[in-house]
């Protein structure tokens, strides 16, 4: 008999609605064959940048020499997380993140973006000091995600927090839903799809109980 778990889910659904970073792909989902019209099976594809929705970036998103989605070590996807939430106005600075790291939780997500509507691009959102993306490297964080389409600042050319974390050999998550989840301890489960030098891949991130 299997035993029934709470599952958060915490990735934004995928609908053409979906917001993704100006100039990206957008989300797009086509019907090839439809039982409705007389095919035998409804059948579709999609296109869509691999930053859509929630989603784990490679380090060949950000450095042309490192390793690509496909390579990247999974054990960091799925695992005991701690979801926390941070109140600032623009940056998350390590000070914020002082109390939480001290316990050096082996996954950290910060819910730092409470109104974020995943229809509608943020013209600001909160994100990471290089001073807190430096002390979660130096903890030992495994995977950092957070509920912004970036963990730098959104003008960001040379991506010092991405750069500090892939140093650290933290993995990044970015666009995570995290209203109604209460802060706390959970298991993590989001991996990445095995895509061939892919600069990131969508997720299905979830948190269980
Ligand atoms: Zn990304």
């Amino acid at each position: 008999m299997s035993r029934a778990f709470k599952l958060y889910d915490i990735s934004p659904l995928l609908e053409p609605p979906i917001a993704v970073w100006p100039g990206d792909a957008p989300f797009e989902r086509n019907q090839s064959l439809s039982i409705a019209k007389g095919a035998p099976v409804n059948l579709s594809s999609m296109s869509a940048s691999l930053h859509t929705g929630a989603h784990a970036d490679a380090p060949s998103h950000f450095d042309d020499n490192a390793t690509g989605i496909d390579q990247v070590d999974l054990q960091a996807y799925l695992g005991p997380a701690r979801l926390i939430t941070v109140e600032a106005a623009e940056t998350i600075s390590a000070q914020d993140l002082m109390p939480v790291l001290e316990q050096t939780p082996e996954r950290l997500l910060v819910r730092c973006n409470p109104d974020v509507d995943p229809r509608r691009f943020p013209s600001r959102f909160v994100h990471f000091s290089t001073q807190a993306a430096q002390a979660i490297g130096e903890a030992g964080v495994r995977l950092v995600g957070l509920d912004a389409p970036s963990v730098d600042f959104v003008d960001s050319k040379d991506l010092p927090c991405h750069n500090i974390f892939h140093r650290h050999g933290t993995a990044i998550l970015e666009n995570l839903l995290l209203a109604g989840v209460p802060d706390g301890e959970y298991e993590l489960i989001a991996l990445p799809l095995r895509i061939r030098g892919g600069d990131a891949s969508p997720v299905r991130a979830v948190l269980r109980v």
